[in-house]
């Protein structure tokens, strides 16, 4: 039986079934843990990383898809 460090529920993991490295959730505290360690299961909280990198957007510029199919309706005219 494992515990959450997190909110010490008991957390019912078979560390047969649990690769170092695996992430499980918190069925309790719905937080991500990941597995360090299975004999006996030991696990780590996950530390939410809040996304602050700057993605490179362009913001501002609308992405205004409207090209204009070519018509394409030649006359035959013979
Ligand atoms: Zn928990």
């Amino acid at each position: 039986m494992t515990k959450c460090p997190e909110c010490d529920a008991e957390i019912d993991l078979d560390e047969d079934e649990v690769e170092e490295g695996e992430i499980v959730g918190c069925p309790e505290c719905d937080v991500e843990l990941e597995v360090t360690q299975t004999h006996p299961v030991h696990l780590i909280v996950i530390s939410e990383d809040e996304e602050e990198e700057e993605e490179d957007e362009d913001d501002g510029a609308k992405d205004d898809d409207d090209e204009e199919e070519p018509e394409n309706d030649e006359e035959e005219d013979e």
